[in-house]
Formats: C-alpha cells, structure tokens, sequence
C-alpha cells in the first residue's frame, strides 16, 4: 500500500513537471497564432514557449506588467514582418 502510494505521488510529480513546462500565458500569447499561421519557426516555441520560458523577455515583463509589443520575440527582437 505504502509502495503504491510513492509511486502515485512520483507519477503525480511527474505529470505536473512535465505541465509546468508550457509558459501559463501561452495560450493568449500573440507568438502562439504567429506560429499556428506559419509566421514563425517552431523552434522558438520549443525553446520558450514550451522550454525556457523563465528566460524569454516577453513573459519577464509581463511578470513586470510591463507592456510589450505582439511582434517581438522571446529574445526581445521586434520582427517588423509579424502582423
Ligand atoms: S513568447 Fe514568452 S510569454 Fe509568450 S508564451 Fe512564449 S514564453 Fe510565454
């Protein structure tokens, strides 16, 4: 009983690593439809967005509330081309 309860607790822990993964303001973010129109590589959603994304400019000001524009990436670039 004991043994199936750590192992619950483990696959519990996993599950919710795994989910704090993705960037909590992902869903909204403009990058995401950028990226579902084809606008944007897939790599910066897998680096950020679903990876690093303690470390992408955009979700550091937001913590901030500090506005920024829908056309810069997590690296703080503007793409003048992203509409
Ligand atoms: S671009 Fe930044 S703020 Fe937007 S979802 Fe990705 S990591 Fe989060």
């Amino acid at each position: 009983m004991i043994l199936l309860k750590l192992v619950l607790e483990e696959k519990l822990k996993f599950k919710s690593d795994r989910m704090s993964k993705t960037c909590k303001w992902f869903e909204v973010c403009p990058l995401k439809r950028y990226y579902e129109e084809g606008k944007l590589k897939k790599k910066w959603i897998e680096d950020y967005c679903k990876g690093d994304y303690k470390n992408c400019v955009r979700y550091k000001m937001v913590e901030k509330g500090i506005p920024n524009p829908d056309n810069m990436l997590p690296n703080g670039e503007i793409r003048d081309d992203l509409k």
